[in-house]
């Protein structure tokens, strides 16, 4: 086994919990025990020690020279990586979630969140739910009710929707299915292995330098999505052309202040299927706007105000976000609650201050467009946008609407996307929830 020997002082983040090795962190690497002057050459998805220079142990990591982040840690041990690893992890991370309460027998939630998980750059998220297909088949009255849909069609048939992050992740597709097979089916109640698509983030791909190829599939995927049930309110979920994993689980329990606090009047901007825009509608609201720059996600929300039966109170705009609110505040439209849901503009600390400029621009128009007692919910999923900073930015952006703002709530990301301590980057979704007086 290799060994990575860190630079002075570089182990202390990692003692702390952060699990990455960055290549500019390294002193040397050595080709086993002693100290053999002759530097190893790292290989792309392999195991390694990873050493203080004081001979400080500090865990096994998987490995990719051609990525900016050279190392990461799998653990504080010296475990393998083979099937019984992927095993246990997938099993813990399992275990976990129902620690929580969320069963993923009844519950679309995400199974395994990568490095928060010890997993680095797997993520597997579980979809309950039935085809959209049979769904319409069935005809059931709006909104649709899930115990109805249990009775006509039976349980929910699970997909799991994987996204394969790393090199050394790639390298081991054939470990972490079979783990996957021989773990899941009973936490999922199934008897055979569920169906799996694997969901391919193009920009990991080019960071980690994964060769292009076909991606997973294992089982029949329903073609026109599966209708899960969130908060007790049915979505369908575009497994095949939908974004990131097809549903953005981790606002889950954020949504349910739209279904609370949305208004008379109520904007979803960024709204991807209208999650936020069905808690509202489904909440009372008379009027939501839901709005998107992408068709394909308008069309979603379609579906969904139809499954929910509140098509005459969402409207669908497509629209540039910031080009809308620039128009609505020269038209001096108001509203009663704003969602602002935006994708990360913040890729890096590097760009942190131009993209903390965006959010402010957006924060700022919606609060303009607040009427007296309106509220505000407010997002970043940005990793480089720690809480301070963005708290700092929706300080400013009410100073200069000359707003006063109540924090009703600020929360992260849903419990199955898990925080890990010592790893700042795994608290990347921030949730504001504020009422303009
Ligand atoms: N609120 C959503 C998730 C939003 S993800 C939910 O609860 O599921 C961000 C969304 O913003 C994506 O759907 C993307 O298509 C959209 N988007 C990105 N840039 C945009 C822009 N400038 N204007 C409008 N929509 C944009």
């Amino acid at each position: 086994m290799k060994r990575i020997i860190l630079k002075k002082g570089e182990e202390e983040r990692i003692l702390r919990g952060h699990p990455w090795v960055y290549g500019n962190e390294v002193e040397r690497i050595l080709e086993g025990k002693g100290d053999a002057a002759d530097a190893a050459e790292l290989v792309a998805g392999e195991l390694a020690d990873v050493e203080s220079v004081g001979r400080r142990y500090l865990g096994r990591a998987l490995v990719n020279p051609a990525s900016k982040i050279l190392a990461r840690l799998v653990g504080p041990s010296k475990e393998g990586v083979d099937v019984g690893f992927f095993k246990r992890r997938i099993r813990r991370a399992v275990e976990r979630r129902l620690a929580l309460g969320m069963d993923p027998r009844a519950v679309s939630c995400r199974l395994v969140f990568a490095e928060a998980d010890f997993l680095p750059g797997l993520v597997i998220d579980c979809f309950a739910g039935w085809s959209f297909d049979d769904v319409q088949r069935a005809a059931l009255p709006r909104p649709l009710d899930c115990s109805a849909l249990e009775g006509a069609l039976g349980p929910p048939e699970k997909v799991l929707s994987v996204q394969i992050l790393t090199f050394a992740m790639e390298a081991r597709i054939p470990l972490i299915l079979q783990a996957m097979n021989e773990t899941l089916p009973r936490f999922l109640g199934a008897d055979a292995p569920p169906a799996v698509i694997e969901k391919v983030s193009r920009i990991m791909r080019e960071k980690e330098k994964i060769p292009e190829r076909e991606a997973l599939r294992q089982g029949a995927i329903p073609p026109n999505g599966l209708v899960i049930f969130e908060n007790g309110l049915p979505f369908v979920v575009d497994l095949e052309g939908g974004q990131k994993t097809g549903h953005y689980l981790d606002q889950r329990e954020n949504r349910l202040f739209a279904r609370r606090f949305a208004g008379k009047r109520t904007l979803d901007a960024f709204c991807y299927s209208g999650g936020f825009a069905i808690h509202a509608a489904r909440g009372g609201a008379e009027e939501t706007l839901a709005v998107d720059s992408s068709k394909s996600a308008l069309d979603l929300v379609e579906k969904n105000a139809l499954l929910n039966n509140v098509q005459d109170r969402i409207k669908t705009i497509q629209a540039d976000v910031f080009d809308l609110l620039t128009g609505y505040e020269r038209a001096k439209e108001r509203f009663d609650a704003i969602i602002l849901d935006p994708p990360s503009f913040a890729s890096s600390m590097a760009n942190l201050e131009s993209a903390a400029a965006g959010y402010k621009e957006i924060n700022l128009k919606a609060l303009k467009m607040l009427n007296e007692g309106g509220v505000l919910i407010t997002c970043s999923c940005s990793r480089a946008m720690t809480e301070a900073r963005f708290k700092r930015m929706i300080l400013e952006a009410a100073h200069d609407a000359e707003r006063r703002l109540i924090q009703t709530d600020f929360r992260p990301q849903a419990g199955d996307h898990p925080i890990l301590l010592g790893y700042d980057e795994s608290f990347y979704l921030k949730c504001g929830v504020y009422t303009a007086v």
